[in-house]
């Protein structure tokens, strides 16, 4: 014990690398990457990718992903045609229609 703190004592302490992140996850007993999204969730981003989210900490991309993987996942036999995700899918279809033509 004595050994130690003499160590410690005798070693500047530089500190190397990226300055540590001090917020009001830091202290949270999860990992880095759940961290990140919660950073990502709170900052209103998209907590896999981290573009500006829609709906459920998702940006578009990723919310249809969500809704058809969990759509499989649990056997959902009916779709929602109106569900937002949707109607926003048809909205960029048509602008990027729109651009296109
Ligand atoms: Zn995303």
């Amino acid at each position: 014990m004595n050994a130690k703190s003499t160590q410690t004592d005798k070693e500047p302490t530089v500190r190397r690398g990226r300055p540590e992140i001090v917020d009001e996850f830091s202290h949270l007993p999860v990992s880095r990457q759940r961290k990140w999204q919660l950073r990502q969730m709170a900052k209103g981003g998209c907590r896999i990718c981290g573009q500006t989210a829609i709906s459920g900490g998702y940006c578009l991309k990723h919310l249809v992903h969500e809704r058809e993987y969990s759509a499989e996942r649990f056997g959902c036999k009916r779709e929602n045609l109106n569900c937002k995700s949707r109607l926003m899918e048809k909205q960029m279809e048509t602008q990027s229609a729109r651009w296109e033509a």
